[in-house]
């Protein structure tokens, strides 16, 4: 199938309030450009020269979203071209993010990667970490990032029943939050779970933005 029926299908295929984040990463920007002709703008990459470097080639009106793991020297090259990170896996991450927001005069769209998964080697806040950090003084203090909502991954496996418990672990999170902490922002709205293995699981359980790349593009290479 092509690249731009598959963008097609997906569109159609998903509810309304279900952003589709088209994951681009290892393939070519004549790949990308197909499924921007296609209607979508919306894209992912998980490392940032890679992203600059699309950014670069590619229609302005693209919203670059961060997927990977970011690692904190590289923050000051990524903020000019992106529209949300959605993997920041640490208080640490995030207060670096705000360090250099402020110098540059941003306002960063964040999302929090909560770890859901079994595997020992996927990142993020651990529930506890979470709240306990949402609940500082430290976080009270972070001026220059505004947080989205959450981000998470669940366990590398076929078992339906272990990728549902974990999205509905991470939605119970979300939900949570949003009436506590974020309880006064209405701009804490977005669970992004769901790849192309999950996403009907993720859409079922509560996502607002599904990731998909190799659904749309086919296998990296
Ligand atoms: C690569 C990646 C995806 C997309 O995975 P597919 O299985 O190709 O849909 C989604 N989310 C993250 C964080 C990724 O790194």
């Amino acid at each position: 199938m092509s690249i731009a029926h598959n963008i097609h299908y997906f569109t159609s295929l998903l509810p309304h309030g279900v952003k589709l984040v088209c994951v681009s990463k290892f393939h070519p920007s004549s790949a990308i450009q197909e499924a921007y002709e296609a209607g979508q703008r919306v894209f992912g990459e998980s490392k940032v020269q890679e992203l600059i470097e699309k950014q670069a080639q590619l229609p302005a009106d693209i919203e670059w979203h961060f997927i990977g793991h970011l690692q904190t020297n590289k923050i000051k090259q990524l903020l000019p071209y992106v529209y949300l990170i959605h993997g920041v896996d640490s208080a640490k991450l995030l207060v670096e993010i705000n360090k250099e927001a402020k110098k540059k005069g941003l306002l960063v769209n964040c999302l929090l990667q909560v770890h859901i998964a079994k595997e020992e080697t996927k990142f993020g806040f651990s529930t506890e970490e979470l709240l306990f950090f949402l609940q500082s003084e430290s976080f009270y203090q972070l001026k220059h990032v505004r947080i989205n909502g959450l981000m998470g991954m669940a366990t590398n496996t076929t078992n339906i029943d272990t990728i549902r418990s974990e999205f509905k672990s991470l939605k119970l999170v979300f939900d949570q939050l949003k009436t506590s902490v974020f309880s006064s922002q209405n701009t804490f709205t977005e669970l992004s779970v769901g790849m192309s293995s999950d996403y009907e699981i993720a859409i079922e359980e509560g996502s607002t933005m599904v990731r998909i790349g190799s659904a749309i593009f086919g296998p990296r290479l």
